[in-house]
């Protein structure tokens, strides 16, 4: 079964993507955490996707897409997945649609979580992540047990260049534009659920595995 996580840059999608993929034992697939894997390495992916990165913009539909169908195919994914970060455009979603055909891979619930954007700006100045094993901490909302260091793999944390203020209001307009009607989209389809993402982050999980249960 395939899992979309839906949301604005900061919602909270990768920290519940993360939960879901341990109580479901599913993969978790990031498309912004493949790109910073792919910068890292210096990648001609990652040296095209980072143009666009820094500035908050969206890697074009085709690199996402083919990135994508390539994940999708892979033996950990027959099961199900979670996907966290994509689709974020109808052209994304329309061929999301085409390859899980062809891979015989139903889309069972995509999960929009809803934050504000007022509480957007104060959640993104605090994230904290680790480039190694892709955690993500809060410096007072989830702060890791020591401070700058992953609870997971003991690897020091960052902060994304793309948190800094200017470049979050861009991407939150981008959300705007972009990604929002893939809300309607999904409602079309009968599989959508929304959770409210302004509580914790454990109360999110809670409710969030709840409500797919009831959907089960
Ligand atoms: P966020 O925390 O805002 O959800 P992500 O880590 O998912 O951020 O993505 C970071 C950046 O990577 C995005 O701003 C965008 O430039 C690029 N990106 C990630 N996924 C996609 C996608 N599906 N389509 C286009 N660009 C993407
Ligand atoms: P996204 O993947 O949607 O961009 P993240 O999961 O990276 O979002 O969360 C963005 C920031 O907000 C991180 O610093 C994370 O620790 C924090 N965060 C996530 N969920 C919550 C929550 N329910 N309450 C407060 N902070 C949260
Ligand atoms: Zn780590």
């Amino acid at each position: 079964m395939g899992y979309i996580m839906l949301g604005a840059p900061g919602a909270g999608k990768g920290t519940q993507a993360m939960a879901l993929s341990k109580e479901f034992h599913i993969p978790h697939i990031s498309t912004g955490d493949i790109f910073r894997m792919h910068i890292q390495q210096q990648t001609d992916l990652g040296k095209k996707a980072k143009e666009y990165m820094d500035q908050g913009l969206l890697v074009p539909d085709e690199l996402v897409v083919d990135l994508i169908k390539d994940r999708l195919a892979q033996e950990d994914c027959k099961e199900g997945f979670i996907l966290d970060g994509f689709p974020r455009t109808i052209v994304q979603a329309e061929a999301l649609d085409e390859v899980l055909q062809e891979l015989n891979i139903p889309l069972k619930t995509v999960i929009n979580v809803e934050v504000p954007d007022e509480k957007i700006i104060t959640r993104m100045a605090g994230r904290r992540v680790c480039n190694h094993c892709g955690g993500t901490y809060h410096m007072k909302y989830n702060p890791p047990k020591k401070e700058g260091i992953c609870d997971q793999c003991q690897s020091s944390l960052i902060q994304r260049k793309d948190d800094q203020e200017e470049t979050v209001q861009k991407r939150l307009q981008v959300y705007h534009d972009q990604t929002k009607p893939l809300i309607q989209y999904y409602k079309d389809k009968k599989i959508l659920l929304t959770v409210d993402g302004t509580k914790s982050v454990e109360t999110v999980t809670k409710n969030m595995i709840e409500a797919l249960g009831e959907s089960a």
